[in-house]
């Protein structure tokens, strides 16, 4: 059947981060159904936050105890590191260090990343006690959300940008038939419709550097809570902004403050 005569369906995605984005090139990329996409956001890509995280793949704790969330963390593994030869994505050495062992009992994806092994006493720099060795993917976040925009609107995509407060503000664009997803990640605590009180917040302080030096993900972590002062080299691929990585040193839960705190940067590094 030609995409004449198929019967188009209105599908409305709130939020353009990564999820939501993905989810639209999903559905425009469908041969068995043609969804009018709009793509409504408050934050577009390419805009400055955009920048700001990693983003390489790092294993979610959830992924031990939910079979779906290994799957999809399988699916996108494989997917970006088969994206590897376009540049838009990069396959990293890493190496993750830790001051205790508890490490080892969260390894639930080590069979997932490529040339995964436990490093030897003699790999592991003092003070850690623990440390592995393996094969990653990440991407520039910047390039990566454009590159999908461009892509979506040369597939009749519409972005268009719009603070939304309740959903039913959107429900006009979605129709009777339509559909609507909502993309909103933490946008969703506060919004009239879903109100997920479970979500929380992470925050994360990062500087991005230029160097041709950094090529390896290393991250480590002191505290007896695995989450606790996680400081990490995230070298990230570029087509436009070459050599560059991003240094993190701040991982502070339930945290919502988004401005600059260098003191608090110092203390966490
Ligand atoms: C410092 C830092 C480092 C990180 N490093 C990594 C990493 O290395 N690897 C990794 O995988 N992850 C990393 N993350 C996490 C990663 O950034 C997030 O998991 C990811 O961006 C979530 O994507 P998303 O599409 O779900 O949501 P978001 O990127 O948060 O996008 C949400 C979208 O919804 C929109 N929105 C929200 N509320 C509303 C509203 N009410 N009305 C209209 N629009 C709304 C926003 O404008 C935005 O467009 C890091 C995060 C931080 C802070």
């Amino acid at each position: 059947m030609s995409s004449a005569s198929k019967s188009h369906v209105p599908l409305v995605i709130l939020g353009a981060g990564v999820i939501g984005l993905t989810i639209a090139y999903l559905a425009a990329c469908d041969s068995d159904v043609v969804f009018d996409i709009t793509i409504i956001a408050r934050d577009m890509p390419g805009d400055w936050g955009s920048q700001a995280w990693g983003a390489n793949w790092s294993p979610m704790p959830l992924g031990a105890t939910d079979e779906r969330v290994r799957r999809w963390e399988k699916t996108t593994f494989d997917r970006l590191w088969e994206m590897a030869p376009s540049g838009l994505v990069k396959r990293l050495p890493s190496r993750m260090f830790s001051e205790t062992d508890e490490i080892l009992s969260s390894l639930w994806w080590k069979d997932l990343v490529r040339d995964f092994r436990l490093l030897s006493d003699s790999e592991i720099p003092t003070p850690y006690k623990v440390g592995i060795t393996f094969n990653t993917v990440c991407v520039n976040p910047w390039e990566y959300l454009s590159w999908f925009r461009s892509e979506l609107e040369s597939r009749g995509v519409t972005f268009r940008r719009q603070y939304v407060t309740s959903l039913d503000e959107v429900k006009h664009f979605v129709g009777k038939n339509g559909l609507l997803v909502n993309a909103t990640s933490l946008g969703s605590r506060s919004l009239i419709g879903v109100e997920d009180t479970a979500l929380f917040p992470i925050r994360g302080q990062s500087i991005i550097v230029e160097s041709n030096n950094l090529q390896e993900f290393i991250s480590a972590r002191s505290g007896a809570n695995l989450s606790e002062h996680v400081t990490s080299i995230i070298p990230r691929p570029g087509l436009i902004q070459t050599n560059t990585a991003l240094l993190n040193g701040t991982y502070q839960i339930g945290n919502w403050d988004t401005s600059l705190d260098m003191f608090g940067c110092e203390r966490d590094i």
